[in-house]
């Protein structure tokens, strides 16, 4: 009821402005609207940071002022700004100023490139790393500290290979964490050890939490600064708003602190972390929309029914084809998950649950079922985060009980090389399926769940409409029938993002009104061939119709 009179207060005033002048008219562009009815258009006008007018230029240009700037863009392609609908903003924070050690071809390579970032840390200050691989280098056998305690004495240095399943901590780590040659092996884990027993700075498994605990957790200032670069690299790639796919009620207090003192032009659509007190709190306070001027949503809870398929956590009905006495894991017990639904429903939030495996889509589905039984709730927009495995019988169920399937095509051409390995042939069918999702008649919003895949939407773009990977493979896509359109794949990362966070009517496509946050391409990404899509510039991001990135060269 409340939303009805606000509508009609505003409705009063834009009537009798309508012809005010605007504050930016774009020209000379091919629009990709996503409002079906003017789907591609040469010309936009944006008044009040919404869009007032989209069509012709003669007509945009109608609502041109004395202090009108208009932007020609020379035949470049727009399309409204894109969301991500799963990543992880705090986590692509901390990945930003962690030392990147993908790819180093030597020990050498990889001390290099921590000295390099050193510069300027004040000592005794902690520096990470991730992504080493011995196996790239000449020697495969692991390394030892030496070198890297040489390279940098000053600092603790604690870098974790790409698996994430081993440390190398240098000198200064391990005096920090007080490990010795007298610290003891912990169960599950395994200090390596020179032949006088003394610790080599490698650390396998539970034995690297010896390390990790040492690392002084971060202050409320490192973590602002780690959100504020995480937003910047957002809008470098043309996301306008993310759905954050969960965060401790300390790290949204934050966030909110942010917004209000105005520090960021972002819309985040946040999930609360599965913590009692935490949910205990938003309940209380029920769910908040579009807070601090579009910038905060604060109206969804994420669970985590299961584990991921590379490790084997993934929860199967059968077991693994590659490891018969295993069905992967369960992270929540059901009757969880039902009765966050049950008091998420009472409260007016909305429940998102983390669910790979076809037994975790499974159980999602059952207590969301239950749940909805008990607390009948039209429009809920219940979500299954990854849906990325699923039972041929289940997969009509989305429709049928109004669950929106939360997707991240990147992560299909990236598990595609040993998907089949974990699944085997059968169960493949019901794999990474947003075709026979879209066919029931739902929709499948995109994401990349960053920082576990890069921030380029455009990569779950390519994968949604092409099933390869960056070069092409396999010929022809994999599973390609289960493939989206182009049309498809740019609601992916718009207008279906913004209806499973409840925004589709001021955000997800260029239709007067709405919100004018938009994306300008150096490219047209719904003509261009498959292979050329992935080398795409981003040429600027506006968000609210100002610029939050402007690339400063574009070939
Ligand atoms: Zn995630």
């Amino acid at each position: 009821m409340r939303r009805f009179l606000l509508a009609l207060v505003v409705a009063a005033p834009l009537g009798a402005q309508a012809n005010r002048p605007a504050d930016l008219i774009v020209t000379n562009a091919r629009i990709y609207t996503v409002d079906d009815s003017k789907p591609v258009v040469a010309a936009m006008a944006i008044r009040d940071g919404t869009i007032a007018f989209t069509g012709s230029a003669r007509e945009a240009m109608a609502l041109r002022g004395p202090s009108t700037k208009v932007m020609d863009v020379s035949g470049r392609t727009i399309i409204p700004g894109t969301v991500d609908a799963h990543a992880h903003l705090l986590g692509l924070g901390q990945s930003l100023k962690t030392v990147a050690l993908y790819g180093a071809k030597s020990y050498d390579e990889v001390i290099a490139r921590v000295v390099a970032r050193a510069k300027g840390v004040p000592a005794g200050q902690w520096i990470e790393g991730r992504g080493w691989d011995q196996n790239q280098w000449g020697d495969t056998r692991f390394p030892t500290h030496d070198a890297l305690t040489r390279a940098l004495p000053n600092n603790p240095v604690y870098l974790t290979r790409v698996d994430g399943h081993a440390g190398l901590a240098n000198a200064a780590a391990m005096k920090a964490a007080n490990v010795t040659a007298a610290s003891k092996d912990p169960s599950g884990g395994k200090i390596e050890r020179t032949a006088s027993g003394e610790p080599t700075g490698v650390f396998i498994d539970n034995a690297k939490s010896l390390l990790e605990r040492a690392i002084p957790p971060s202050t409320r200032e490192q973590t602002r600064s780690d959100l504020r670069a995480a937003i910047a690299e957002s809008h470098r790639w043309g996301l306008v708003g993310l759905h954050d796919a969960g965060e401790s009620k300390t790290t949204i207090d934050i966030l909110e602190d942010m917004a209000r003192a105005g520090e960021f032009n972002f819309r985040l659509y946040m999930m609360i972390g599965d913590d009692s007190a935490a949910l205990a709190h938003y309940f209380a306070r029920g769910p908040q929309s579009a807070l601090y001027d579009n910038r905060l949503w604060i109206r969804t809870i994420k669970l985590y029914a299961d584990g991921a398929l590379g490790s084997r956590g993934a929860a199967l009905l059968e077991p693994y084809n590659d490891d018969a006495k295993n069905n992967g894991l369960l992270l929540s017990a059901p009757a969880h998950i039902q009765d966050v639904a049950s008091r998420a429903l009472k409260a007016g939030f909305q429940v998102a649950t983390h669910a790979i495996g076809d037994r975790g889509n499974r159980i999602v589905l059952d207590a969301y079922d239950a749940a909805l039984k008990q607390n009948p709730v039209a429009d809920h927009r219940f979500r299954v985060e990854h849906a990325q495995v699923i039972n041929h019988d289940d997969i009509p169920r989305f429709a049928q009980l109004g669950v929106i399937p939360s997707m991240q095509a990147v992560h299909q051409t990236s598990d595609m090389y040993w998907a089949g390995t974990r699944l085997g042939q059968g169960r493949l069918l019901g794999a990474y399926a947003w075709r026979s999702l879209l066919n029931t008649g739902i929709v499948v919003p995109n994401g990349s769940d960053f920082p576990v895949e890069a921030v380029n939407p455009l990569l779950s773009f390519h994968s949604a409409v092409s099933r390869q990977d960056a070069e092409n493979w396999p010929a022809g896509g994999w599973l390609a029938e289960q493939k989206m359109t182009r049309e498809e794949a740019l609601k992916s990362m718009t207008i279906w993002p913004a209806y499973a966070g409840f925004q589709e009517a001021t955000m997800g496509s260029l239709s007067p009104g709405k919100l004018a946050d938009f994306v300008i391409l150096d490219r047209d990404i719904m003509t261009v061939a498959d292979r050329d899509i992935l080398g795409t510039l981003v040429v600027a991001t506006y968000i609210g119709g100002k610029p939050v990135y402007e690339r400063t060269q574009v070939p």
